[in-house]
């Protein structure tokens, strides 16, 4: 079987040699020809087009720990698949041997001491679905198909983030096997230096089996979903986003989008496939007290489409999932930004209004909030002036019509970077930006992170990601 070293190149590796690691695995080994191995190598970025020489099913962390020994010993490259979503596509490397840890989804609730330990194959649904039959619920994105690994090694934000941090802030310990095998724990009191690391550095230091969440009160119910006018309201609508959001507690957090309406039931047939703009709110406290707090924006001027209302914790969390589906092709930009100047607003309006699909959208996001107490040094993810997001994300379905959504997305990021706090989100970064992004995205943490690296990665292994080279 022909396989790709560290160094880039091809090498034959026995067919007993590949059997003797088979044998030893509890879970599948899917090989190109086969379906599942089809299913498993394409990703939610149809972008990306890539083929592992074999891909292995982990199930347990002892498969985790024979495929890591097996890469070292024959210098083979690793790369490793949560939940797929990462848009550049990391999950995936040419001639790699892939782990795939879908099959590890176990997530265990402790609600007494209010902690969920995850496998790292799960989705950000499997820790809601469980954790809220305990009326807990963890910090977590706002899709719940991503996968949980990715999005918390890379920091992680969502609807609970103004409240108590960056994902991983609310992170007490998290398992990995690292380069040369070893099964280890890192918390705040073990294994120090790679937990600050592990903490927004990524994939860098091995592959995750587990992570330990800190778990809140949230729900079950909340009140959340989106308010929709016409594009033409929308200098008014995101002056209201603005103005709500600079006072906002920490319960609320509010989402801007505008986009080609969606076809989606809550909007009259006749609106679908115009511009609109949006306003996605979620009040994660008493509902009562919510339902005062997101009044003015069911309130304000003529809505095409209201849906924010009471409901479960959990369908706010999936609200989005169907506006993402795996397998069409994508390309974002982004920035963190420390408030939205009106002439931000007014650029975000004209370049929405260029949208060259029906599926793209320019966001901001609102974070801010729990995060922005900690200093930037408190872990490797760092940004803690970020405030909101802004995600110009465009969203296609044919090849052909990648030069136009790409250019789309490059004119109104360059219109609009200078807005930047000069940080990144590491996990929004794209295919095509390199070294220079990493650097924004990281800032001074980055020294630190190449020091870790050196010391538990020094042969540069785990290198299917924002790579930090050692030092
Ligand atoms: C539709 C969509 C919505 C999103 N929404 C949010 C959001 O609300 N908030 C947010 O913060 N982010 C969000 N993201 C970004 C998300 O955090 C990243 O895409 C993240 O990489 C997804 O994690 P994954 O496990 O699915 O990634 P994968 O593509 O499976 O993996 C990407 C990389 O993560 C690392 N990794 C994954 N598993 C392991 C492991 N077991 N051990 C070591 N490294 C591992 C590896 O470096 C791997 O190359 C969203 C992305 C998408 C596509």
């Amino acid at each position: 079987m022909k396989m790709t070293t560290l160094q880039g190149l091809e090498r034959d590796i026995a067919q007993d040699t590949f059997n003797a690691l088979k044998m030893g695995l509890r879970g599948p080994v899917l090989l190109p020809g086969e379906a599942a191995y089809e299913e498993s190598r394409t990703i939610w970025n149809s972008m990306i087009d890539r083929r592992p020489a074999a891909i292995v099913h982990c199930l347990g962390t002892g498969d985790v720990v024979a495929c890591v020994q097996f890469a070292r010993d024959h210098d083979i490259l690793l790369s490793v698949k949560g939940g797929g979503h990462n848009i550049a596509g990391l999950a995936v490397a040419d001639g790699s041997l892939m782990l795939d840890m879908s099959l590890m989804r176990g997530v265990w609730v402790d609600p007494r001491n209010r902690i969920a330990h995850a496998q790292a194959g799960c989705l950000l649904g499997d820790v809601d679905r469980e954790t809220q039959l305990h009326g807990l619920a963890s910090v977590l994105g706002f899709v719940s198909l991503t996968g949980i690994t990715g999005l918390t090694l890379g920091g992680g934000f969502g609807y609970l983030t103004r409240r108590w941090g960056w994902t991983s802030d609310t992170v007490t310990g998290i398992d990995l096997v690292t380069a040369d095998g070893r099964l280890v724990h890192t918390a705040s009191d073990d294994n120090e230096d790679l937990f600050w690391g592990l903490r927004g550095g990524g994939g860098n230091f091995g592959i995750v089996t587990g992570i330990d969440y800190t778990l809140f009160p949230v729900g079950p119910e909340i009140v959340g979903g989106l308010v929709a006018w016409p594009a033409g309201e929308a200098p008014k609508v995101l002056e209201l986003y603005r103005t709500m959001a600079e006072a906002a507690p920490a319960e609320l957090t509010l989402v801007a989008i505008m986009r080609p309406a969606p076809p989606a039931p809550w909007l009259p047939k006749e609106v679908h496939g115009t511009p609109i703009v949006a306003i996605l709110a979620c009040w994660s406290g008493n509902p009562e007290e919510g339902e005062k707090v997101v009044a003015p924006i069911k309130a304000f001027g003529k809505p095409v489409g209201d849906v924010l209302v009471r409901r479960p914790y959990a369908q706010i969390q999936a609200l989005l999932d169907a506006t993402q589906p795996k397998g069409r092709r994508y390309y974002w930009k982004s920035e963190y930004l420390a408030r939205i100047e009106p002439t931000l607003a007014e650029k975000a309006i004209i370049h929405a209004a260029k949208i060259p699909s029906p599926f793209s959208a320019v966001i901001l996001f609102q974070i801010g909030g729990a995060l922005n107490d900690l200093a930037t040094d408190h872990s490797a993810v760092g940004n803690r002036d970020a405030r909101y997001v802004l995600n110009i994300a465009g969203s296609w379905e044919r090849a052909a019509d990648d030069a136009a959504n790409i250019a789309w997305a490059r004119e109104a990021w360059s219109d609009m970077k200078s807005f930047s706090t000069g940080g990144t989100y590491i996990n929004f970064l794209t295919e095509d930006e390199g070294s220079e992004r990493i650097r924004a995205a990281l800032g001074n943490n980055l020294a630190r992170l190449a020091e870790i690296k050196a010391k538990w990665d020094p042969a540069n292994m785990f290198r299917t990601n924002r790579n930090i080279k050692p030092r």
